[in-house]
């Protein structure tokens, strides 16, 4: 239980949807690897999770449920949380595809992909949130959307709706939930190993086109391992706090979000008196900016309209916002609200990364 220290979960309770297989079964490891409890929800018995949790000394409960009933799986939230609440996180994992021309594509399978993918989604997020506000506690929603929220692929017509659709809730909810205490967020995998993708694999020739188009595909696409890069960070209670919240595992190979969605000027290092900065990632709204000090370094006092989250990767920080100095090791984070004067200094070599938004346009 040590890999993930940096995004302890110890003491939390996260529910995720679908965790009998491929990327819920991954999230599942990852939440128990962090020291979360992990209620593992889904149609199919868990014990392939419950057996690989437990090799690792973790805490699964199985709790068996057919979620394309949005009712059934309001209930079901409803059950878990009375027996295992107070719930921190919830992960809108489970999801089909029906693969069809667009002509030939049956209302049957437009339903059926609808009603689980994005009915369910947002129901389970609403029961979810209706427990966390009346405990007057705080939330975590995940949902697992899609590469394909931001392309329209080929003969996935209700899969590709109900994935647009999980990037539009995932705002939404964002934006209605984040100021009482619930953040909501959304990771968007792109061609990961598992039964989803069983068909696409099997056909070499648009296999071979879909990895062509993933910079790193050299890389490892093993659900476990790629939820594990990117899970952690949106059920951490200091990360994301911005109004735009999808995080992209686009390629689940190499490293996506710099690869995938690279911008003229992500990857720019600049030397800084004490500290390395180099821009990792920025979208319209959303910077996420790598700051590498050396022992001693500083980050001078200074402030900005934009809203910072930052999280320690490594090494130690003497931090002060406003008119408090605090002392953050590796994993732990704070978060500078606009316009407050702020600074840092390295008490060892360490890292800090630091999300902004709106974008600073000053580091491009
Ligand atoms: P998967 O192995 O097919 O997993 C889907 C999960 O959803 C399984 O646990 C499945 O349970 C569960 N599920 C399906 N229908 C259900 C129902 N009616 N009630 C309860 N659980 C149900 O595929 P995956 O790739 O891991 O998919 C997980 C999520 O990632 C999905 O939302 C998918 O759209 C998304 N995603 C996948 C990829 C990719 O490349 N694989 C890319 C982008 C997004 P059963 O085993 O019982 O069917």
């Amino acid at each position: 239980m040590t890999d993930l220290s940096a995004f302890s979960l110890e003491g939390r309770t996260v529910l995720v949807t679908g965790a009998n297989t491929g990327i819920g079964q991954g999230i599942a490891l990852a939440v128990a690897r962090a020291g979360g409890h992990v209620l593992a929800v889904g149609r199919s018995a868990m014990d392939e999770t419950q057996a690989q949790i437990a090799a690792i000394g973790g805490r699964c409960t199985s709790i068996q449920a057919d979620l394309a009933d949005h009712r059934a799986a309001v209930a079901m939230l409803d059950a878990a949380w009375a027996t295992h609440g107070p719930i921190d996180g919830l992960v809108n994992n489970a999801g089909i595809i029906r693969r069809a021309d667009s002509v030939d594509l049956s209302e049957t399978d437009w339903d059926e992909v609808i009603d689980l993918n994005l009915k369910m989604t947002f129901f389970l997020s609403q029961a979810f949130a209706r427990h966390v506000l009346a405990s007057a506690g705080r939330g975590r929603v995940v949902n697992i959307a899609s590469l394909l929220s931001f392309q329209g692929g080929i003969r996935v017509a209700s899969y590709t709706a109900s994935k647009h659709g999980v990037a539009g809730l995932t705002q939404v909810l964002c934006n209605e939930w984040a100021a009482k205490g619930i953040n909501v967020n959304a990771i968007a995998p792109g061609y990961v190993e598992s039964n989803n993708t069983t068909a696409l694999r099997a056909d070499p020739d648009r296999s071979t086109a879909i990895l062509s188009r993933i910079p790193a595909a050299a890389g490892d696409s093993r659900p476990t391992l790629a939820m594990r890069r990117c899970f952690c960070c949106p059920m951490h209670p200091a990360t994301c706090t911005a109004p735009s919240s999808l995080w992209m595992a686009a390629g689940s190979r190499g490293d996506p979000m710099t690869q995938l969605f690279a911008q003229p000027n992500d990857g720019k290092v600049t030397q800084l008196n004490g500290s390395t900065r180099r821009v990792v990632l920025h979208l319209p709204e959303l910077m996420l900016v790598e700051f590498t000090f050396e022992k001693g370094g500083i980050g001078a006092l200074h402030s900005h309209p934009h809203i910072q989250s930052s999280f320690v990767a490594e090494g130690v920080f003497e931090v002060t916002i406003g008119d408090e100095t605090q002392t953050i090791a590796a994993g732990g984070a704070y978060i500078v609200p606009s316009g407050v004067t702020h600074g840092v200094k390295a008490l060892e070599a360490g890292k800090l990364i630091d999300s902004f938004t709106p974008v600073r346009e000053d580091f491009l």
